[in-house]
């Protein structure tokens, strides 16, 4: 059921979301080589604790940390480890809060260093796609208009879209409908209301879209283990276009 949030909901969300865009920045400021990805997920679950908030997605559905990192081949749901960054990496980073009783969703893929021009391409390009679907997220567009923009991006570029993990509504529950997919067909799909909040969220590939279902029971990976990355925006649907619950500038100021 997909639910309309009021605008005290929104706020509530936005609030949620900003405080996961700071503690995407505070984790982005620590990323190096050496640094383990263990180490990132304590500092997260700190600056959230610190700021009034709970970890999203600690002991959601059994996660047994903060955050979700998953590191070059990792698409998403990769679990915190001993595992020390190196240059060269590229490592997706996604937070989730609780306060108020909504939830904050979001993720930013960060550079170890120098990485490989094709690598950084890849980087680039998702994030784009992500701006591209956020732009069809408008009152009277349908599902099918952001999952079009995504997938038309990416492919373009000859990159690849993941299809068995999508995006999808948020507010007082972290997974609500509809489903938000990284690929589709223009005019297809729910349509979208204003008052509706939604996650997008391209996970693109830089070679084939198949991936493999970790043992650990988490973690997603793609099935040549080529590179893939992963940005996340919280939007509310407006008439006029998206209203952006999340805030990449305070992320890209830390890392800069
Ligand atoms: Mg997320
Ligand atoms: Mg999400």
């Amino acid at each position: 059921m997909v639910t309309i949030k009021t605008e005290e909901e929104i706020e509530l969300l936005r609030e949620n979301n900003l405080l996961v865009s700071a503690t995407l920045a505070e984790v982005g400021k620590h990323i190096a080589p050496g640094v383990t990805t263990l180490e990132l997920d304590a500092i997260a679950e700190e600056f959230i604790r610190s700021h009034g908030a709970v970890p999203g997605f600690l002991g959601y559905a059994g996660f047994p940390n903060t955050l979700c990192i998953s590191v070059n081949e990792q698409i998403v749901h990769g679990i915190p480890s001993s595992y020390a960054l190196k240059e060269g990496d590229i490592v997706s980073v996604d937070c989730g809060t609780v306060m108020k009783g909504f939830y904050g969703d979001s993720a930013y893929t960060f550079a170890v260093g120098n990485i490989d021009p094709q690598v950084a391409k890849l980087l680039q390009v998702t994030k784009e796609a992500l701006y591209k679907g956020v732009a069809q997220a408008k009152a009277g567009n349908r599902v099918g208009d952001i999952a079009a923009a995504v997938q038309g991006h990416a492919e373009a570029n000859g990159f690849s879209v993941v299809r068995e993990l999508v995006g999808h509504g948020l507010g007082r529950d972290m997974h609500e409908d509809p489903e938000v997919p990284n690929y589709g067909m223009r005019g297809r799909g729910p349509l979208l209301k204003e008052g509706m909040v939604i996650c997008i969220e391209p996970m693109i590939n830089m070679g084939t879209k198949y991936v493999v279902f970790e043992d650990d029971g988490w973690t997603v990976r793609t099935a040549d283990r080529k590179p893939s990355a992963h940005f996340e925006f919280a939007v509310a649907i407006r008439k006029g276009g998206a209203d952006v619950l999340t805030d990449f500038g305070i992320i890209e100021r830390a890392i800069s």
